[in-house]
């Protein structure tokens, strides 16, 4: 038996999507920027999907940008929202994912000031300490769910604050579109990303909201497609099946998310019955159904998903790999846990093919894999480790 318990990371493609996909890689191949029959087919097939992915985050399909996936959308969104506002200060949460960080940290090198948001212990932005950090900023840029914990965060008021300071505010909704309601007008944002490969649709296609009259600058240039905020012939295929995948995403998710979060306490529980481990991340609303986030005293994330690929088992830890060097999780540090607790973490994100059968059977392996690897660790839960230094600091 394979399980997949990875679905943060990806998803398989739904065979609808692909069905839906097929005809543009032969038949329907036109350019959607051509004049012809073939140009127009392909066009209008790119009109259709834009209703689709806007339909899944109640926007217009016009405020709709196609983009190669969620880290050029978070690029465009930050890179290109910051220069149209002339920006002087930008802010971002402090665990952001790299496609966010990254571009923020590239504003720093060229001279902008940028401050973090801090988190709670449970990975949700501070309220108290944000209009202080916010004050003076041009763009905020908060994350609707944390990729490693799963924890939500009250964009609502983040919005709200950075708006008061005359803002833009941007939102990637990457690990959330797809999985909990989103409504780019409930939530207030300016500018929101989501991704085709996280909700079962193919790699390499991603959309930007850019709410009407919201100016940003484009980072690529060329032909002008997607109102010249993202030129370059449009990947057809791929945004049709991002449009199917969005329109079965919004038709199955009150059922779906119901029945993950399910699961997902199911997992959890039995997990938090292995001696030594403790959650990481938000319990119940405040986390997304399908993220299960735990850490074991005394042994390495990356030994226990070793370990559980072995039974067949795929999941991930919570920290990123950066440079061949073994970082502790910057989402965990900045939780406040300790860099040997953000070494111990495993992540299992669950999804539709999941099942309690499978959920069952990942508990059992790894409360097998984290007593195999205690056996050979020459540390016990309960030791004091914060002597050692296990390296890495928050990003
Ligand atoms: N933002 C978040 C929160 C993510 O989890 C990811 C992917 O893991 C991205 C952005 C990047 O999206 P993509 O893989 O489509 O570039």
């Amino acid at each position: 038996m394979t399980v997949y318990l990875d679905h943060a990371a990806t998803t398989p493609v739904d065979s609808r999507v692909l069905d839906e996909m097929k005809p543009f890689f032969s038949r329907k191949f036109g350019n959607a920027s051509s004049l012809h029959f073939f140009g127009r087919e392909a066009r209008e097939a790119v009109e259709v999907a834009r209703e689709r992915v806007a339909r899944l985050v109640g926007a217009s399909p016009d405020e709709i940008v196609f983009t190669s996936g969620g880290t050029e959308a978070d690029n465009l969104a930050v890179l290109g929202g910051f220069e149209a506002a002339h920006g002087k200060k930008i802010v971002c949460s402090a665990i952001e994912h790299p496609a966010v960080l990254e571009p923020c940290n590239e504003l720093e090198r060229r001279g902008a000031q940028k401050a973090l948001l801090p988190v709670d212990g449970e990975g949700i932005v501070d309220l108290n300490a944000a209009p202080e950090v916010i004050c003076g900023a041009s763009l905020v840029s908060v994350m609707h769910a944390n990729n490693e914990v799963g924890s939500i965060q009250p964009i609502k008021e983040l919005a709200r604050m950075a708006h008061e300071q005359g803002a833009l505010f941007h939102c990637d909704a990457v690990q959330s579109a797809g999985k909990i309601a989103v409504d780019v007008r409930k939530l207030g944002v300016d500018l929101l990303v989501f991704s085709s490969h996280k909700i079962y649709g193919p790699k390499g296609v991603g959309a930007l909201y850019v709410r009407e009259g919201v100016k940003i600058n484009p980072i690529v240039f060329g032909g002008g497609q997607e109102h010249a905020l993202r030129s370059g012939t449009e990947n057809v295929a791929c945004i049709v099946g991002f449009g199917m995948a969005c329109e079965l995403a919004l038709r199955e998710l009150p059922r779906e998310s119901k029945r993950l979060a399910l699961l997902r306490d199911r997992l959890l529980k039995k997990l938090l019955e292995i001696k030594g481990s403790f959650l990481n991340g938000p319990v119940g609303e405040k986390r997304l159904p399908n993220n299960v986030n735990v850490s074991f005293e005394a042994v390495e994330g990356e030994s226990i998903v070793l370990g559980l690929d072995g039974f067949g088992i795929a999941a991930s830890t919570g920290s990123a790999c950066s440079s061949r060097k073994l970082q502790p999780s910057h989402v965990l540090l900045a939780m406040g846990r300790r860099p040997e607790e953000a070494h111990g973490s495993l992540r299992f994100t669950l999804g539709r093919s999941t099942t309690a059968k499978q959920v069952d059977f990942a508990a059992a392996k790894t409360a097998k894999v984290v007593e195999r690897l205690r056996v050979m660790s020459p540390f016990k839960p309960g030791d004091d480790l914060s002597k050692i230094d296990f390296g890495g600091h928050a990003e």
